[in-house]
């Protein structure tokens, strides 16, 4: 194979029809940030929509914004924009509450629409909070249900008629793994199960098609490859076609029909409102607009092309400038240009000393993050990494290990957040 050069990656930074969205976020100079996957960048225009939404609206309209600014409405039409890149349709999108507490309800929902089945099929790489939650609801309903964890490549193979629903992260957050949604969703159809799935590594990070993998519901966050903040909203989606049947338990007055009536009896909205329990958090909702602004814009098939492209990248570099070191490719190595996809927009490598070098790095200005027991996982996020960072990173990489620097004491103990 020819060698990879410093000119060969600038040669590849020219040549990128993204690289003009990198001015559009705040990026602290010299800091390689491989960690969108966890946080994403901030777009520039969110300090500016943030404040003009307290100044202009609750400064000035106080309780009049609910409806002068649409508060009210950003749940529904956030989740309008947001189907876009998600292949769901009007109406089947809303932005509410957290990742977890949607799958909360999601899989409530999802198991009071089978009532003659009791088990949540899942795999054991699954996101843990998803598995807690789940856990957690298994409790609340009298322990009758079962949660069965069966390997990724088991999973579309275990779907019998005990199973009622499952759920699943598409993209697996250590390892970047994608499932085949469409093959799974019909694999569970097939058997007479819904879907459920967590899309917090995949929306933003390349193409998603619930509509047209037939998903039946979905959650995901907006922080990650989505740019909207730290503790951002999230979303959750629900197919049109079970916006009836689909009943969640947490029914607060914002997903009655008539929340200004104030009835006694809950009576759940039509449609995707149901599914909003409580008032909107706007700020984070203002934050989450500014930042699908700049997604909408760029073309999702070219973000999944760069994303790719330095993944890939990054694999030949590190193979090249550390071959020797020990580090294991923990990611498929293929990651696909057309779906199903293979391989999500991270990349990872174990390593038996990926903490302290994960530290040395942060130290260096490369920002990547480390998941036990000894994984390595860098993010890519197109829209405003350039090729020269991978670069950067890998050069660093050696740096780090000519020095020894991962040895260093201070690394011997994890920090509470890794
Ligand atoms: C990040 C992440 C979450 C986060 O859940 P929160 O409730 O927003 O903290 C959930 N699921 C997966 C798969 C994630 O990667």
């Amino acid at each position: 194979m020819t060698r990879i050069t410093l000119d060969t990656v600038r040669a590849l930074d020219s040549d990128d029809p993204l690289a003009g969205f990198r001015d559009r976020f705040v990026l602290p100079e010299g800091l390689v940030y491989l960690d969108g996957n966890s946080l994403g960048a901030m777009p520039k225009t969110v300090p500016d929509r943030v404040s003009a939404m307290l100044h202009d609206e609750w400064g000035r309209h106080l309780i009049g914004g609910w409806l002068k600014d649409r508060w009210m409405e950003k749940p529904l039409a956030l989740g309008d924009r947001l189907a876009r890149l998600v292949g769901a349709g009007s109406g089947e999108v809303v932005v509410v509450d957290t990742t977890s507490i949607n799958l909360f309800k999601l899989l409530s929902a999802a198991l009071a629409m089978r009532p003659d089945r009791r088990v949540i099929l899942s795999n054991p790489e699954n996101f843990p909070t998803d598995l807690y939650m789940a856990q957690g609801l298994i409790d609340q309903l009298g322990g009758r249900h079962e949660l069965r964890l069966v390997t990724e490549e088991e999973v579309a193979g275990a779907v019998d008629e005990d199973v009622a629903v499952v759920m699943l992260t598409e993209t697996n957050f250590k390892s970047g793994a994608v499932f085949d949604m469409a093959a799974v969703t019909r694999a569970a159809h097939a058997a007479g199960a819904l879907t459920l799935w967590d899309l917090a590594h995949s929306a933003g990070a390349f193409p998603v098609d619930l509509n047209g993998a037939g998903a039946d519901f979905a959650v995901g966050c907006s922080y990650k490859y989505l740019n909207a903040g730290p503790g951002g909203p999230a979303w959750m989606f629900v197919a049109s076609r079970h916006q009836e049947a689909a009943h969640q338990p947490l029914t607060g007055w914002l997903g009655h029909d008539r929340p200004f009536d104030f009835d006694l009896a809950y009576r759940p909205a039509e449609g995707i409102r149901r599914h909003v329990c409580s008032s909107p958090g706007i700020l984070g909702l203002v934050a989450f607009d500014a930042a699908l602004d700049i997604m909408l814009e760029a073309d999702m098939g070219a973000i999944r092309r760069k994303s790719v492209a330095l993944g890939d990248l990054f694999i030949a570099l590190v193979e090249q400038e550390c071959g020797e070191a020990g580090f294991t490719l923990a990611s498929p190595r293929e990651a696909g240009l057309t779906p199903p996809w293979r391989r999500g927009s991270q990349v990872s490598f174990a390593h038996p000393d990926g903490y302290g070098i994960v530290q040395a790095l942060i130290a260096r200005g490369v920002i990547g993050d480390f998941r036990d027991p000894d994984i390595m996982r860098f993010g890519f996020a197109p829209l405003y990494q350039r090729y020269e960072d991978v670069w950067q990173a890998v050069a660093e990489l050696r740096a780090v290990l000519d020095g020894g620097e991962h040895t260093a004491d201070a690394y011997r103990e994890r920090a509470s957040v890794t």
